[in-house]
Order: C-alpha cells, then structure tokens, then sequence
C-alpha cells in the first residue's frame, strides 16, 4: 500500500516542496494539514499534484482545539498514519509587540512548538498502530536556533534560560518569552526552533525503544524565496537570497529542500532515530552536531514537561 504521511503547513514553501515530492514518487498519499485550505488546495494545484495523491484537512497549529480537532477529523478518515512531519511555522522579525494564540500563548512559540507537541503527543498513538515498515516523526529545526553555527551566533540568540516565562504561561502577563525576558520577535522564532529539536530528541528517548517509531530534525538548508521570510523590511526580502546564493552559499532551493525532507520521510539510509540531518555543499545528507543548548537532556525533559502542563497533558 502506499505511506500515508501528514504534513503541517503544507500550503508554501518546504511543505509544499515536500508534499510535491513525495507525490512525485508515487508511493505517498499526503494529507496536507493547513490553516487555509482554500490556499492549500490552490498551492497543491500549482505545483501539479493529482487529486488521488492528497487529501487537504484544516489544522491551525495556533489553536490547541483545533489541533485535538484535527486529530479526530484524520481519525475518523480510517487511514493508518505512518509518517508525522511537523513543518509549520511562523516567524515574526519586525514585531514590536507580541501576539498570541487562542489560548494565549505567544503566537510563535505557541504555533511552532506548542501546537505541535500537542499534535505529536497526540498522534504518537495513531504512528505505534500503524504497520508501515518504517515510521517516523520529524519536527523540522533550523541553524538558527543552534549557536554552534555562525548563522545561529547572528543577535538576538536563542536562549531559553530556566524557562521561566514558559512555565509562567507565555501570556504576556509576566513574560511571552520562553526565558522570562523582553519580547523579541526574532528570538522567540529561534527559541522555537531549539523546543522543536528538544522535542525531537526527548521523544527518541522516551519512545524509541517502545514503539521503533524514528524520529529526526534536520536543517534543510537555507530557503531564502519562502513565505517564512514574508514579515521582514522590504530590503532585507530583496538581499537575503543572493547574500545566501553568493556569500553564505547556504542557499537552497525550494525544490531541493523539498527533497532533503522527502529523504528523511522515505529514504531508507535516513532511518536512523534521533539524529538532526543537514546537507553540505554537494547535497549528501550527514548527522549533524546540535548546540550546547539544543542538546541538553535536562532542558529538554523540563520543556517537555513545562510543556505537557500548558497544553493539557498533565
Ligand atoms: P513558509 O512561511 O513558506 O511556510 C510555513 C507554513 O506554515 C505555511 O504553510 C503556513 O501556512 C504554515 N503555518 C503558519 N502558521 C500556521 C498555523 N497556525 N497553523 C497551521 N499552519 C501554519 O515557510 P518555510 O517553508 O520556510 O518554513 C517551513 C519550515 O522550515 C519551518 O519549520 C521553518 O522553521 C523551517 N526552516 C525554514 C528555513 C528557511 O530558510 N526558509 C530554514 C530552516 C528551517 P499559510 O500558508 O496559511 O501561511
């Protein structure tokens, strides 16, 4: 039969990419989780994906009853879940003042990486019952959030200290961010990403063994054309991608982003779990080194456990 994978924000940039491909092979349905599905089916559409090949079902990761809404709607479809792609996110650069979910999180810390715990605590059950030869569950990281690069040492850096605004409840009451300082648009995007490859990890530790499920991070390249970048200063949209093209020589292609991540969904030799992939230059995939920050065990059992509070879980 063919594999059944979910993408979240599947309706730009690197999901669609991936959605694309894996279509492309033949031997995927995607279930595209969006906010928008006016746009996610017109975004399918565009890129010539064939009907058979998708369903489009609403998910808005910024609200935790949808997520749990989601979760049914899918269940009910009666497909079996073999792969889980948290791929969604926002990024909000130039935001002086923070907004929030519904539930009154910070909307980026709140979409990245909250909705998404949710969502994946969720479907870990639905991924054990599948019979699929090799499940997985990626949560998509970044460079940025990793201060062992020099991308993720540009200011602000992520940093999210004893996670006191986290545990506090992100609401803008005592702090939205994540380390209980000043809000920053840029450093709760990057504080986000450092969560989603804690995430990754604590759920290898925790489930690996248990259920055989893989679960992988990757930092695909930079994609300096998505949407991601769409809140930014005009100039900045306009030199981003030939400073990464020609300078950085970080720059890939949406295509080709789409193509890492199809490979961490499907390809065999990436079935290895709890590793964070990265390219080099000449697009072969390697395990790449996580930051002091990003790979610190404790931290990531106290944000999994800060964070099962806040959505629910415990
Ligand atoms: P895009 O902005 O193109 O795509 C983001 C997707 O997330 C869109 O489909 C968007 O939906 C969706 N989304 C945003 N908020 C929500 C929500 N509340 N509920 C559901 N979906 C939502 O950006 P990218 O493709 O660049 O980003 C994809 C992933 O890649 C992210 O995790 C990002 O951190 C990561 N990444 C990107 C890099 C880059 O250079 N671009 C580099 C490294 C990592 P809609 O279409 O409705 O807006």
């Amino acid at each position: 039969r063919k594999g059944t994978a979910v993408i979240t924000g599947a309706s730009s940039g690197l999901g669609l990419a991936t959605a694309k491909a894996l279509a492309d092979t033949g031997k995927w349905h995607v279930i595209m989780a969006c906010r928008n599905f006016l746009k996610a089916e017109k975004a399918a559409k565009s890129v010539g994906m064939s009907k058979e090949d998708y369903t489009v079902m609403h998910l808005d990761l910024a609200s935790l009853e949808s997520v749990k809404q989601f979760v049914d709607n899918f269940r009910r479809t009666e497909q079996p879940l073999d792969v889980l792609v948290c791929n969604a996110a926002v990024y909000q650069p130039t935001a002086k003042e923070p907004s929030f979910t519904a539930e009154g999180f910070e909307l980026s810390v709140g979409t990245n990486h909250l909705g998404h715990f949710l969502l994946s605590r969720l479907l870990l059950d639905d991924l054990k019952k599948s019979d699929y030869p090799s499940k997985r569950m990626i949560i998509v990281g970044s460079i940025t959030g990793n201060t062992n690069t020099l991308a993720g040492n540009v200011p602000p850096k992520a940093n999210l200290g004893d996670l006191r605004g986290l545990a506090s409840g992100l609401d803008g009451q005592n702090s939205s961010m994540i380390d209980g300082g000043e809000y920053d648009g840029a450093k709760a995007y990057k504080d986000s990403k450092v969560c989603n490859m804690l995430t990754m990890q604590e759920l290898h530790r925790r489930y690996h063994e248990e259920t055989g499920v893989t679960f992988a991070s990757l930092y695909p390249g930079c994609i300096a054309t998505t949407g991601l970048f769409r809140e930014h200063i005009p100039l900045f949209r306009l030199l981003f991608p030939p400073f990464q093209k020609y300078i950085t020589k970080g720059y890939v292609s949406e295509e080709e982003a789409g193509k890492r991540l199809a490979q961490v969904v499907s390809d065999p030799s990436l079935g290895k779990s709890g590793v964070y992939w990265s390219w080099n230059n000449n697009s072969s995939s390697f395990e790449n080194q996580l930051s002091k920050e990003a790979s610190d065990a404790e931290k990531a059992k106290k944000l999994w456990e800060v964070s099962e509070k806040l959505v629910g879980l415990a």
